[in-house]
């Protein structure tokens, strides 16, 4: 479905990823594992064609993305979940959700698929008329979810999902990227929290200072000494 060959990005300085490569099937929840500055935020913003200096290739579904503009990407099917949520503070949950929707105004279906995101999410149902800005860490990472998921992307990318949330929260959006990847949605995890992010995927890589220096089956990678010593804590 995304295949990464040969990625090398940059803002204007060194190289941030150098040739990277990598995939996703259809179907697939894929997991970017890496420490602080190792580039897996610029990986997904390259993805969304957010770094102007990428280069090599990254194609999904048969359609070249590099050199695309980025408001393009949702268009073609993905979904992007940014680092720190970025939800719209002075709207309301609800509206949060329809800018989700924006590109497709004219789709019939969008109380269906609100209803889709509060049945993932119940808390945002209850909570749909309150200011998004106003509500915990957590339901706000659960609003920037949802909103991604409103343009019913067939790739969501998730860019640490769970950073700087409580231990129960992290459960509950692990269980619910479980339930959205059931649903036929495949995803590429980006998270320091290795631990959730190989117990939720199939595979993964291991990215350090821009360069993919390990991959295989999430079993694989939740076994390997390196990967338990320097991710796991083990
Ligand atoms: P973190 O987990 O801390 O977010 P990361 O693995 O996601 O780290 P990136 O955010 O991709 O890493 O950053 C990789 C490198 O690129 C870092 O050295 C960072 O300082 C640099 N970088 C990221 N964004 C920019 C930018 N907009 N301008 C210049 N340098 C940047």
């Amino acid at each position: 479905m995304l295949e990464v060959r040969d990625l090398s990005a940059a803002y204007g300085g060194p190289d941030v990823l150098s040739s990277v490569t990598l995939e996703v099937k259809a179907g697939e929840t894929v997991a970017v594992l890496g420490a602080n500055t190792a580039g897996k935020t610029t990986l997904l913003r390259s993805i969304s064609g957010l770094v102007p200096k990428a280069r090599g290739t990254i194609v999904f579904e048969g359609a070249a993305l590099l050199g695309r503009a980025a408001h393009t990407i949702p268009g073609l099917g993905i979904g992007h979940v940014p680092e720190g949520r970025h939800v719209f503070p002075r709207m309301t949950t609800l509206d949060n959700l329809m800018m989700g929707a924006f590109g497709h105004r004219s789709a019939r279906d969008i109380p269906e698929r609100v209803e889709r995101v509060f049945a993932l999410f119940p808390r945002l149902k209850e909570r749909q008329s309150q200011m998004a800005g106003s509500m915990s860490g957590g339901e706000q990472q659960m609003v920037s979810i949802g909103r991604a998921l409103m343009g019913q992307p067939k790739l969501l990318l998730l860019d640490e999902p769970s950073h700087g949330l409580a231990p129960i929260v992290v459960d509950e959006l692990h269980a619910a990227i479980g339930e959205i990847n059931r649903q036929g949605v495949s995803v590429l995890l980006v998270e320091q929290n290795a631990m959730l992010a190989l117990s939720v995927a199939h595979r993964g890589y291991v990215l350090e200072a821009g360069h993919v220096v390990l991959s295989g089956t999430a079993q694989a990678l939740s076994d390997d000494p390196g990967v338990r010593r320097a991710y796991l804590g083990v």
